[in-house]
């Protein structure tokens, strides 16, 4: 690991003192340089963390042997079209990953049972508007798409404050204590048991455009949606007008095609849809410089590395 050479492109320069900072502490052997110093020796980089690394950037390091995310998503280093072959591709899943998942999706699924966006309403209309009583969480039915690293983590946390909880995953997983449903063929059937729907599934050609007209027409009229997986599972006009026409009740989406949201996006001004800057599980600096050092000592190790992204599976 001594004079080892990792090269950061997450956060901007701004944050390279404080990656800086974490890193020193924790590897002090670790050479750590952000994306645009000219001094950078290219034949020195050994291990790259990036989020939206500009396209052909990591073509350009002969000794690279490691790409590290630096979100838990690896779409935006797949969109690179000269992306080097056979270098192991590592998503950032931390503890810290899971805890403010599970904290955003709990806040968004009580936000819809206690109608907290009407509420909000009310009150800078100066309506006292003691009828929105809300429901029971225990009287909720929440389906969770997706039950890998976030997903089993939210689902407990929804089951800990009384939701009543089943999944959905590619290949057929028994967990305890969860309804799973798998594979298109299931697909259906958990929809149609669905007031809350949660898309925590990875972007791959199999979910893109998920969450659109037909998936919307086999929710019970009235159910919601929380949308914090990608962009790109969404069909925003789909959604839009499943809100209008009631067969969605409310929409909670943190994630978007184009980031940030254009301020002319109608989404913005619709009032059941809350609107969220991607932030349902940004982690601190410090979580996933802790990450990072566990799987550059796997790495060194020779040990299997964690959360590496799979080309064959698509995620
Ligand atoms: P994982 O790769 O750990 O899990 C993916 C899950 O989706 C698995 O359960 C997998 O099934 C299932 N899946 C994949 N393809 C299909 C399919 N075609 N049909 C049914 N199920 C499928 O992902 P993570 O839990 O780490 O991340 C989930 C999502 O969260 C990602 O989209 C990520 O980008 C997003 N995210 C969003 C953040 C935010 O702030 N908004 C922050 C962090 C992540 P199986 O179990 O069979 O493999």
């Amino acid at each position: 690991m001594q004079g080892d050479t990792l090269l950061i492109k997450s956060g901007g320069a701004a944050a390279l003192t404080e990656w800086q900072h974490h890193f020193a502490r924790l590897l002090p052997g670790l050479r750590v340089y952000g994306w645009d110093d000219p001094f950078v020796d290219a034949r020195s980089v050994k291990y790259a963390l990036v989020y939206q690394p500009d396209h052909g950037r990591l073509a350009h390091y002969p000794r690279l042997r490691l790409i590290l995310s630096a979100a838990a998503g690896v779409d935006h280093i797949l969109a690179d079209p000269t992306l080097p072959v056979g270098i192991p591709i590592v998503r950032m899943v931390t503890d810290e990953t899971r805890e403010r998942m599970s904290d955003f999706v709990t806040l968004s699924a009580l936000a819809i049972v206690r109608d907290l966006p009407s509420l909000v309403v009310a009150q800078r209309e100066g309506r006292w508007a003691n009828e929105l009583t809300g429901r029971l969480a225990r009287d909720t039915r929440v389906s969770v798409l997706g039950l890998g690293e976030l997903g089993r983590a939210v689902a407990a946390r929804l089951q800990a404050n009384g939701f009543q909880v089943s999944g959905w995953t590619r290949t057929p997983k028994p967990l305890p204590n969860l309804r799973v449903f798998a594979g298109a063929a299931q697909l259906d059937a958990l929809l149609a048991e669905t007031d809350i729907l949660v898309n925590l599934l990875p972007d791959t050609l199999a979910t893109r455009g998920i969450l659109g007209r037909g998936l919307f027409a086999r929710l019970p009229p009235g159910a919601s949606l929380i949308q914090v997986g990608r962009g790109a599972h969404l069909d925003t006009q789909a959604m839009l007008d499943a809100l209008d026409s009631g067969r969605l009740r409310s929409a909670v989406v943190d994630v978007f095609d184009i980031e940030p949201l254009p301020p002319e996006s109608a989404l913005r001004r619709h009032p059941r849809v809350l609107v969220t800057p991607h932030i349902a599980s940004t982690v601190s600096y410090a979580a996933r410089a802790r990450q990072v050092v566990s799987v550059l000592d796997a790495h060194r190790r020779g040990e299997a590395l964690p959360f590496v992204y799979d080309a064959v599976r698509g995620y």
